[in-house]
Order: structure tokens, then C-alpha cells, then sequence
């Protein structure tokens, strides 16, 4: 992580490892500072478990305004500008109004559905700190997600009544967290083993237990069912043990695989927990809750969710009085995130190239300073296959028509394969590309949609720090403006922080 102390008039004096990586962290282990009003007296009058006192934002960084390329471009200046000083740090833009147009997206076709954000898929602070503004559940895997939750310096439904807007939905949870969730009245949790149930009974048997059942995630990118969820043959035992033991089940969850591509992924899981509820019934339970997990992309929502949405009127009609909930991840911030990386070393040279070769296995290797090991872990984990183009070009920035949506570029490209900078003969991002032949070390590329399953699970293997987020609220739109005006709202540690441009 980089620091820009010695930088004030960058205008990110505390970009120290805050926020997101602070999620990360054992609640232990680092010091919080409560640098923010006093909470109204409602707050002080009962004394909050301890864990709520705290705040996981010892600041935020500040948030501009513009578009994500004005604020590319104006970073690019900047490093340029301290030519001896991190000028060639990896970087985020993180467009918060693309967040807030996602939940729109969201609202518009799933109304009845509550949208719970599974925080493992990006814990930023911004993020969080606008879908709990906007009033979302959270998806909780660990204690501290959970405690991220909590400890929002703002009031929202979340941190007002954990039991109902916070579905800690691990099906395996370690015995301390489950007491911690016990601790903080977070009672929602997610179960598909008999063992669980045991666990449950002893340390937090007041609980509320959703079942998470399998389903077919054989149209998804990610598939989860190897590891979670009771197949529909070993449910009506598990929920008779959760009877044998006095638990309260309250629902069923499933989750079609992250990435799904069919939307009858979804009409299927619905008719199998439709099973599920029928087993409950005939064990004398009243389930009231439905889960239907995440899965949701960026370009098939509309698609998947008009599948989704009537199936779950068929089989659950809203007079049933059943709550539905999802977990959904990748949708809200895939979209919101672009990632900025420098070119650190180049081997081969597009003059040696004999274009009438056939061979087309790239002749240029470029190096960049970010990697496998970091932001561009997506490419292991998470089967991303994310495209660069060039930001700038010998140093110039390649401005882009937003009318024609083309870029300006020298159209001759050449084919190239582009590295992490790690000793790691592994840390490759992309094995075949064509870019501008142009592009010289120093210049810089541009990688979009990286909001999902990408910092969150960096490292700094090799001695590489991850790469700093640089916020902006969007350009001007209704929807950024509405953005500020929720953010300053509820935030009153915000106010002053919006700058222009
Ligand atoms: C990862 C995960 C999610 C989020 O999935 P997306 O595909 O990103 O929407 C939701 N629920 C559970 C239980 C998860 O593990």
C-alpha cells in the first residue's frame, strides 16, 4: 500500500491502508478511531455490544466528481507530475454511481425481492456505505464481515436491526463466530449439515436457520455446489434432526453458482425449494423465509430476473406472506470499478515482427505492475478474463469519443501477452491480446469492470502493494447527484469531503 504523505497536495492524504483492507483484519488488531459525531441519544441510551462501537472507517478517501475517464486521466497527470514517486502505482477508479444505477436496475425488476449484498465479493467502504443508506440486507460469511457491517457510522437498517436485515450465510461457521453472531443478534443463518445443526443447537439455539439446499449450478461460471448445500434427498432428514433438537428453521436458501448464464437455473431451484418447504410442513415448521442467493451478472440480469421473478410469484404467491431475499454480489459492483496499470517492462519489439508471419503467438511481452497475485487474482479464482486497452500511448493519453464510442488510436495493433510483475512464471494475465504497437514502458492500460472478486481477495506477494481506490461519484446525472445527496445525507462525516472536479 502506498502511501502519499509526503504528497499532501495530491489531495489523498489518507489513503493509508484503510477501509477494505481493514475488513479484512481481525477486529483485534488494529485501533479504531470513532472520529465522528456523537450518535443521536437513541444510540447512547442503550449501551451497543462492544463490537458496535466501533468504526471500521478511521476516514474515508475523498470522493470526486466526474466521469471514471476524467478521473483516469486526471490520476495518470498527477503520477506524471511526482515523476520520482509512485508515478507508476496500479490504480482504481471506483464510479459510485454505477452502484446506485445497479440498484435502480434491481428495484425495477425484482420489487418484492430484498437484495442482501454479499459482502465478500467487494467489502469498499464506499459500496457498503451507500447500499446501507439505500437500505440493503447484508450477506455476512465471517465475523468480520459482520462487524464491518455493524459498525457503519451510520444508521440503516443493518446496523438497526441485525436480526433482520443480516443473513450470516455460511453453511460451516466456526464456533467462536457463531457465539459472536449470538453476542450481536445477528439470527439468520444459513446451515446444510447435521453437524451444523449440533454446533447450532449448543451454542446459539435461538437461532433462525435457513437450510441451504443444492441446486443445479452446471449453468454457472462459478460453481458452488461441490462444497455447499443438502441435496433434496437429505433434506427431510436434516430438518427432522433441527425438530429432534428444538431449532427454529425458518426458510430455505440456495445459490445457482456465481456467474449464472440460464435462467432456468433459477425456476429450478425455486421449484426444489418449494420441495423443501412442503418437507418443513409435514414436519410441522412454517417456513416464512426465501433465499435465492446470488449469481446474478451485469449483462443478463434483466434476463435471469424475468425468470426468476414470476416463478417466484407462482410458487410463493405474495399472499403466502413468505419474505424473499437474495444475496446478490458480482451485479452491484462488477460494473463500477476500472483498474489502471502501468507498463513496467517490455520484451520483444514490434520491428521484429514480420507481419506476413503466420504464427500468431504473441511476439511482445509486456510486464505490468499488477498481477495474478493481486487485483488480477479474478483470472485464477474467479475464471475473469479481463481486456486491457491503452490509456495512454507514448505517453499521451488516448482520449476516447464518447459519441461514436471508438477509440482514437493509431490502428495498427500488435499481438502481445501481458505478465504480472512476480518472479511467478504463473502471474500471467492475458496469454494473447492485441494492443496499439505504440505502447513503450511507462505507458499505462485501462481495465474495466474489476469491481467483483478482484481486490478483495489481493495480496502482496513478492513485495507488490494492491492497488489504491480513487472515488468519484460519477459524472454529472441524476443518478451521481442523488448519489451525493444519500452519501452527505446519512454521512454526516462526508460533508466537504465531495470535490471538484
Ligand atoms: C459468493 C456468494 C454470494 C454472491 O454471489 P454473486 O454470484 O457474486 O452474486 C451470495 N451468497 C453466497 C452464500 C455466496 O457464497
Amino acid at each position: 500500500m502506498q502511501f502519499y504523505e509526503s504528497t499532501p497536495a495530491t489531495g489523498h492524504p489518507q489513503l493509508s491502508p484503510t477501509a477494505s483492507n481493514n475488513s479484512n483484519n481481525s477486529p483485534k488488531n488494529h485501533v479504531i478511531r470513532h472520529n465522528l459525531p456523537t450518535p443521536p441519544p437513541s444510540h447512547s441510551a442503550s449501551p451497543a455490544p462492544l463490537d458496535r462501537q466501533k468504526c471500521v472507517y478511521e476516514s474515508l478517501p475523498n470522493l470526486y466528481h466526474g466521469s471514471t475517464e476524467s478521473q483516469l486521466a486526471k490520476q495518470i497527470k498527477l503520477l506524471e507530475s511526482h515523476k520520482d514517486f509512485a508515478e507508476e502505482n496500479p490504480f482504481f477508479v471506483a464510479d459510485i454511481s454505477s452502484v446506485y444505477k445497479q440498484h435502480i436496475r434491481w428495484k425495477n425488476e425484482l420489487p418484492r425481492i430484498e437484495p442482501f449484498f454479499a459482502v465478500k465479493c467487494n467489502p469498499d467502504p464506499y459500496v457498503i456505505r451507500l447500499l446501507a443508506a439505500l437500505g440493503l440486507g447484508f450477506d455476512c460469511a465471517s465475523q468480520a464481515e459482520i462487524n464491518t457491517i455493524l459498525s457503519l457510522p451510520t444508521s440503516c437498517p443493518a446496523t438497526e436491526d441485525p436480526s433482520n436485515n443480516i443473513i450470516f450465510a455460511n453453511p460451516c461457521k466456526a464456533a467462536s463466530m457463531v457465539k459472536f453472531a449470538r453476542r450481536n443478534q445477528v439470527k439468520m443463518m444459513t446451515f446444510d449439515n447435521t453437524d451444523e445443526l449440533h454446533k447450532i443447537a449448543k451454542l446459539y439455539p435461538s437461532a433462525q436457520l435457513v437450510i441451504r439446499i443444492l441446486t443445479d449450478d452446471s449453468k454457472s461460471v462459478c460453481r458452488f455446489g461441490i462444497k455447499f448445500g443438502a441435496p433434496l434427498d437429505a433434506v427431510p432428514h436434516l430438518l427432522k434432526t433441527a425438530k429432534d433438537l428444538s431449532l427454529n428453521v425458518i426458510g430455505v436458501s440456495f445459490h445457482v453458482g456465481s456467474g449464472c448464464y440460464d435462467p432456468q437455473s433459477y425456476v429450478d431451484a425455486i421449484q426444489r425449494s418449494k420441495k423443501t418447504f412442503e418437507v418443513g410442513e409435514s414436519l410441522g415448521y412454517k417456513f416464512n423465509l426465501l433465499d435465492v442467493g446470488g449469481g446474478f451478472g451485469h449483462d443478463n440480469f434483466e434476463l435471469l430476473a424475468r425468470s426468476l421473478g414470476p416463478a417466484v410469484d407462482e410458487y410463493f404467491p405474495a399472499e403466502t406472506g413468505v419474505r424473499v431475499i437474495a444475496e446478490p454480489g458480482r451485479f452491484y459492483v462488477h460494473d463500477a470499478f476500472s483498474l489502471a496499470t502501468n507498463i513496467i517492462a517490455k520484451r520483444g519489439s514490434a520491428d521484429d515482427i514480420d507481419e506476413d508471419m503466420d504464427d500468431q503467438s504473441p511476439k511482445v511481452m509486456y510486464y505490468q505492475n499488477d498481477g495474478v497475485y493481486g487485483a488480477f487474482n479474478c483470472v485464477m479464482f474467479d475464471h475473469a478474463e479481463p481486456k486491457a486497452r491503452p490509456l495512454t500511448v507514448q505517453s499521451q493519453l488516448v482520449l476516447e469519443d464518447v459519441q461514436l464510442n471508438e477509440r482514437k488510436v493509431d490502428s495498427e495493433e500488435i499481438s502481445c501477452s501481458i505478465w504480472g510483475p512476480t518472479c511467478d512464471s504463473l502471474d500471467c494475465v492475458m496469454k494473447s491480446h492485441k494492443l496499439a504497437k505504440g505502447l513503450q514502458v511507462g505507458d499505462w492500460l485501462r481495465w474495466d469492470e474489476m469491481g467483483a472478486y478482484t481486490i478483495c481477495a489481493a495480496s502482496t506477494f513478492n513485495g507488490f502493494s494492491r492497488a489504491d481506490v480513487h472515488y468519484t461519484s460519477g459524472a454529472d446525472s441524476m443518478e451521481a447527484q442523488e448519489v451525493r445527496r444519500i452519501l452527505q445525507q446519512t454521512a454526516p462525516d462526508l460533508q466537504g469531503l465531495i470535490m471538484y472536479p
